[in-house]
């Protein structure tokens, strides 16, 4: 029985396919220790059991620590996006409503409302 863990939607065949594309090694740091697949898109979780994507461009040979390094950077917002967000609560703290913030950054009222709230959680 295999382990089911992060890749559990990756075949076997998927998996030494990508590992023997990418010669064994980490395609970050080149190590050949505790090797993981990685999907580029980031849908390995998803629960809707697609397949598509499992193909090779979408997939990658990490090994473990860089695996979880990139995991933990994805889960923070980008700087730019940081940026944005800062600026989104500014405008609100201004007393602009959602839709008038949205149309500023092209975003949807329910998304501004949404990045509002999360950022005066993170405030608190
Ligand atoms: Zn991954
Ligand atoms: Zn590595």
């Amino acid at each position: 029985m295999n382990l089911k863990s992060a890749n559990a939607t990756l075949s076997d065949a998927d998996r030494e396919r990508i590992l023997k594309r990418d010669n064994y090694q980490c395609r970050f740091c080149g190590s050949d220790k505790n090797l993981d697949i990685h999907h580029r898109d980031g849908k390995s979780y998803s629960k809707k059991g697609s397949d598509s994507n499992n193909e090779d461009h979408n997939l990658i040979t990490l090994c473990h620590q860089c695996h979880l390094k990139l995991h933990a950077q994805q889960k923070k917002p980008s700087q730019e996006v940081a940026k944005r967000n800062e600026n989104i609560l500014k405008y609100y703290q201004k007393g602009m409503s959602y839709r008038a913030i949205g149309n500023m950054f092209h975003l949807s009222h329910t998304q501004v409302m949404n990045i509002i709230h999360d950022l005066k959680q993170e405030a608190v």
